[in-house]
């Protein structure tokens, strides 16, 4: 052993040995650090110590899951496994790993996509198993191309790694076809790719990652699509479509608890078909167990040992976790981003009893400490369950509480899952076998997983007595719904709001802004119609009252960007003749006169007199928190920013806000003081993420108040046109009442949402 390793093993033995016996801690991945910084080439040093082969386990979703539920298979096939199956999954984790490792046949190991890049060269392990790809914690990742490109390198630099990978989603596929064009994978083994033969026939989502094709900037066509970009998709451009999958799930059967499926496929020469039986739930699942399934048969294991291991499966780890306490079934599971949630959603829904959900999200480094994206999740699929009651906890709770408010749903703040007993404890209306749901992100999840083991350890000890209160949030409701009976203006026309291209500028919850401009009318008792306007739809601005774009990733950009290219002169004459428009981050750059993507100068549609330019790479990015002081509002306006673009006005060109917390550039660094954003007649361009308008009601009612005078234009001209004297005269009165429509709505938890970035960012 060479000096450096030793010196690397011996101390972090010491360390591993202090921190367990001494401090009485698990070690985690400190003696990893410590051993990386001794020996950074520990990993590539230690990886001897596994014989037979070793499988890194990489995607957005399902990692812990699949890890250790591969790990079990093998293990039940008969072999010694390595496997961090706690879900340490930087370098430092899988370090650790090794170091603790006196030898092993196999090893599972779960590794961060972007870590991949670094671990796999130096591990070159036998197997790179890609589950999926979604938008996950984008502060820290930048756009989702580059973590596509982290996991090429890694492909790159190990050469005998055989892929394996979900072929259902076309970010894995666009991988799969890059590290197969790679002069030093010519000679690799091929991929394998997994998927699921047949729509599951689920409800789809609002939001799904890639609608776009990467390799040629065209909207796919899906067969069937499951859920987030997973499905049967095709390109008609260019015909990048999903392939032949050579394992597959079909006959897929969903049961209240568990799901079964067929699994057949071709591997390694042999014809396998067998069934399998799951008792979790959810149709990610599916995907994880085939994911499993296909990297067992491929390692060697018998279809025995994967079935056994999947039954006997039990995440002790908040995982699809499940406690029985005070008479209730509990079901504890982590969820971090919108796929994710809204694959608990499903679960939840699917129990038609009675039931608590609680909800805890943390922006903890590790959770990505921007919240826009809860924004994304279908919560409104809730909003008209039967016997439900809603918690919110964790450091965010705040924020998700205004994101329920705004799909309908009164919310419970709470401190901890304990409270969700005892308040529910004396509603009858849920009844004495409500079941629990709690749905908790990464660093929120360990405290409401040791709550409920120690409430169940405790279990048949005095039970707490009930608090069940009326929460503030049901009295808000209540009196919104009164306010809600205010008379609709009689012929008046709805306000008609355009949210345009939905379908490729949803970056960060963007399309939260629509809701939240939506909820805010109806609240008031004024009519509204949101209108879709997806790729390829046309809409006449005439009858629009307020346009709406979000932000989007670069290549998405580039596509919406053509496409709003052919109604720019209607959109020019809407800005011109005052019509009001919110622009978030990569819209409000198109609305200039260019912008970059990579080195491509992009024309604009020229209608800010403004340009935006790029220092660096798309990796080069402004990121966090931001507060502005925004002339018509008097709050200050907080909201997220994650941009590479950086924009420039022109002479005398208005911004939004001046910059006031100590953090946040806004539109550039150069300018100063630095300000975000542009104003320009009834325009808002900012680079504010959160959704803006979710933590800014003020500007939110700054935008309908311009709407509804829009609109009383419209009423009129319509009475006009019909010339009746009598419908002119009352429009006219209209349109002079149409501020006073704006009554005033209780904004408390917009409040205490904003106030929680201001005070953290405002000194
Ligand atoms: N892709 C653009 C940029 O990085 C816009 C990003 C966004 O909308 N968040 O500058």
């Amino acid at each position: 052993m060479d000096i450096r390793l030793g010196a690397a093993c011996v101390t972090s033995g010491i360390l591993a040995w202090g921190l367990q016996h001494v401090a009485h801690r698990p070690g985690g991945n400190v003696p990893g650090v410590v051993g990386l910084k001794i020996e950074p080439r520990l990993i590539e040093k230690l990886r001897g110590r596994i014989h037979e082969g070793s499988v890194v386990v990489v995607g957005t979703n399902g990692k812990t899951t699949v890890t250790n539920l591969l790990a079990d298979v093998m293990e039940q096939a008969g072999r010694n496994v390595l496997c961090n199956r706690t879900g340490a999954n930087l370098d430092s984790g899988i370090a650790s790993a090794l170091l603790k490792c006196k030898g092993a046949e196999w090893a599972v190991l779960e590794c961060d996509e972007l870590w991949s890049a670094k671990v796999v060269p130096a591990l070159q392990p036998s197997y790179y198993l890609l589950l999926n790809l979604f938008r996950d914690q984008l502060d820290r990742c930048g756009e989702i191309d580059h973590i596509q490109d982290a996991i090429v390198s890694a492909l790159e630099h190990s050469p005998t790694t055989r892929l394996i990978y979900n072929a259902d989603d076309p970010l894995c596929q666009m991988i799969a076809e890059r590290a197969a064009k790679l002069p030093s994978r010519a000679s690799s083994p091929a991929s394998i790719a997994f998927g699921v033969a047949e729509s599951m026939s689920l409800a789809q989502n609002r939001v799904a990652d890639a609608t776009m094709c990467q390799a040629c900037r065209h909207m796919f066509v899906y067969d069937y699509r499951q859920y987030g970009q997973l499905g049967s998709y095709r390109c008609p451009n260019c015909g990048f479509a999903r392939p032949a999958l050579d394992v597959e799930a079909s006959d897929v059967r969903f049961r209240p608890r568990g799901v079964a499926f067929q699994l057949s496929g071709r591997l390694n020469g042999e014809e396998r078909s067998f069934e399998i039986d799951s008792p979790l739930s959810g149709s990610y699942m599916v995907y994880n167990l085939t994911a499993i399934a296909t990297a067992a048969l491929q390692t060697g294991c018998d279809p025995k040992a994967i079935t056994q291991a999947i039954k006997w499966f039990d995440p002790k780890n908040g995982r699809l976790q499940e406690y029985h306490i005070h008479g209730r079934d509990v079901l504890l599971n982590l969820a971090k981003n919108p796929t994710g949630f809204n694959q608990n959603l499903r679960i939840v829904e699917s129990d038609e009893g009675p039931k608590a959900v609680a909800f805890f999200i943390n922006t903890q480094i590790v959770d990505g400490f921007d919240v826009s994206w809860i924004w994304d999740i279908d919560f409104e699929e809730l909003a008209n369950q039967p016997h439900l009651r809603v918690f919110a906890g964790g450091g965010r709770k705040n924020d998700l509480q205004v994101r329920l408010k705004y799909a309908g749903i009164k919310a419970e703040l709470i401190d901890g899952i304990e409270e969700v007993f005892e308040r529910i404890a004396q509603d009858d209306e849920l009844g004495a076998d409500a079941r629990v749901y709690a749905i908790a992100n990464y660093t929120a999840l360990p405290p409401v997983k040791r709550q409920l083991d120690r409430m169940e350890r405790e279990e048949g000890s005095s039970q707490s007595e009930s608090m069940a209160a009326l929460s503030q949030a049901d009295e808000k409701i209540a009196s919104m719904q009164e306010e809600s009976s205010v008379s609709k203006p009689q012929g008046a026309n709805p306000v008609r709001i355009a949210h345009m291209l939905p379908d490729l500028l949803n970056l960060y919850g963007d399309g939260g802004n629509v809701r939240v401009l939506e909820e805010r009318l109806a609240w008031r008792g004024i009519p509204v119609e949101v209108e879709r306007v997806c790729y390829g739809d046309t809409i006449d601005l005439d009858d629009v009252d307020l346009v709406v774009l979000g932000g989007s990733p670069d290549k998405e950009q580039r596509l919406a960007s053509e496409e709003l290219e052919k109604m720019r002169d209607d959109l020019a004459a809407y800005v011109e003749e005052g019509g009001p428009l919110l622009a978030i981050c990569g819209s409000y750059q198109m609305l200039g006169r260019t912008w970059l993507l990579d080195d491509e100068e992009v024309p604009g549609l020229g209608i800010l007199q403004i340009e935006t330019r790029r220092p660096g790479t798309s990796t080069d990015r402004l990121i966090g928190d931001i507060v502005l002081d925004v002339p018509f509002a008097s709050h200050p306006v907080a909201g997220f920013e994650n941009h590479a673009g950086r924009t420039y006005l022109d002479e005398g060109v208005q911004p939004f806000g001046r910059v006031v917390s100590e953090a946040g550039v806004g539109n550039n660094e150069e300018t100063r003081p630095h300000a975000d954003g542009v104003i320009y007649k009834n325009v808002i361009g900012t680079y504010l993420h959160g959704p803006l308008l979710s933590k800014n009601p003020e500007v939110a009612d700054h935008l309908l108040e311009k709407a509804l005078e829009r609109r009383a234009k419209r009423d009129e001209a319509t009475a006009q046109a019909e010339a009746q004297e009598e419908a002119q005269t009352k429009a006219t009165a209209q349109a002079e009442a149409q501020t006073e429509l704006l009554l005033s709505l209780d904004d408390s938890e917009e409040l205490a949402a904003n106030q929680f970035i201001v005070a953290a960012q405002v000194r």
